[in-house]
């Protein structure tokens, strides 16, 4: 597959004066409350209207989903506010079912990218229509599966594509649901410039009060769009209830975004980036450098630590270490947890040229 703007021309074609919404609740439940919370956000900024109508739960027995039913809500939806709709498909019926009832766009959830027999068997689905399919990333951070499922309808025709950023899943407890990491889907902008990218701040945060912030760094990394679950009654919502805001606090997001610009052909503004960009690339050849002279050194430690037959890892010397450069950190206005990974990055390296050492 080759960065083409053929990929995002369903986008550019919308003209959009704001970042592209889909918004509407977690799952379809009822009737009711499909349209209620559709004619809440009729004349909002949103674009689609989502609603998913079978659901991937980690574990069986709570709800999941209304089933076929609730496409024949989603065409009320579009009749009665003429929006689009959107919903996740995981299989060839869900594909067959959602054409049968004319859903705009559709999705592939997290749990489906991961199993390029699943995507093969949507792809195939697909076939022959114009659908616009937007592609979750994997539960998992593994940029080719992402991109693989991506080729996959990509090779069966479907040309109006994107991805949705939804974060990942980590054992490590944080204050995410699905932590970002915000430099895979910059790795992705960069490799396919012209693939629209829609961030998803309800799966990535699990709580209403984080969307915002996840919201505005998305925008300002350039992401063409958002997914944000919406409920009239969050807190009595079928799933997802922690994560879904109000109608109106979807409006109060959309208003409060600052919604940056890619670039700006001012003079001054331009010199100005300039000069710092290149200091910036120095203090980058410093890091790189200094990186190199401390791995060195690294490697001194390695030789002495193998003429005296002694471990690699030193546990109190690298807790100590840490806790110094935290506290130093903090001093320079880095957070501990960026200190951490940096620190932990580094330590990895220097084990790695030890154990080179040692092991020769
Ligand atoms: C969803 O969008 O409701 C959903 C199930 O998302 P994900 O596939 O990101 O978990
Ligand atoms: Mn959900």
């Amino acid at each position: 597959m080759e960065n083409n703007k053929e990929m995002r021309k369903w986008l550019d074609d919308m003209n959009l004066p704001h970042p592209l919404v889909i918004a509407g609740p977690c799952s379809a439940e009822t009737e009711e409350q499909v349209l209620k919370i559709a004619h809440d956000l009729k004349d909002t900024d949103v674009n689609y209207y989502r609603a998913g109508i079978w659901k991937p739960r980690t574990r069986p027995g709570n709800f999941e989903g209304v089933g076929a039913i609730g496409l024949k809500w989603l065409q009320k939806v579009k009749e009665e506010t003429g929006m689009k709709t959107a919903t996740e498909v995981a299989n060839r019926a869900h594909v067959e079912l959602a054409l049968e009832h004319d859903v705009d766009l559709l999705w592939i959830g997290a749990r489906s990218t991961v199993s390029p027999f699943i995507v093969q068997e949507i792809a195939d689905a697909l076939e022959g229509t114009d659908k616009i399919v937007l592609i979750k990333n994997p539960v998992n951070p593994d940029l080719s599966l992402w991109l693989g499922a991506v080729e996959r309808l990509y090779s069966a025709n479907i040309k109006k594509l994107g991805v949705i950023h939804r974060g990942f899943s980590t054992y490590e407890k944080t204050k995410y649901r699905n932590i970002p990491e915000w430099q895979m889907a910059i790795e992705l902008q960069s490799k396919f410039p012209d693939l629209p990218i829609i961030n998803d701040p309800s799966h990535i945060t699990g709580k209403r009060d984080m969307i915002f912030d996840v919201s505005q760094t998305a925008l300002d990394l350039n992401f063409d769009g958002l997914m944000i679950e919406t409920h009239h009654d969050p807190d009595s919502a079928w799933s997802d209830a922690a994560q879904q805001v109000t109608p109106n606090t979807l409006v109060q997001i959309m208003r409060d975004l600052r919604i940056r610009k890619e670039t700006d052909e001012e003079a001054e503004y331009n010199s100005n980036l300039s000069n710092l960009r290149a200091q910036i690339d120095v203090i980058d050849n410093q890091i790189i450098d200094t990186m190199g002279k401390r791995m060195k050194i690294s490697d001194e430690i390695g030789k002495l630590k193998k003429k005296r037959n002694v471990a690699v890892l030193q546990s109190n010397r690298w807790n100590a270490i840490l806790g110094n450069m935290i506290l130093e950190g903090e001093q320079r206005g880095l957070s501990e947890e960026f200190v951490l990974r940096m620190f932990k990055a580094i330590h990895q390296e220097s084990i790695n040229h030890q154990e080179k050492i040692i092991n020769k």
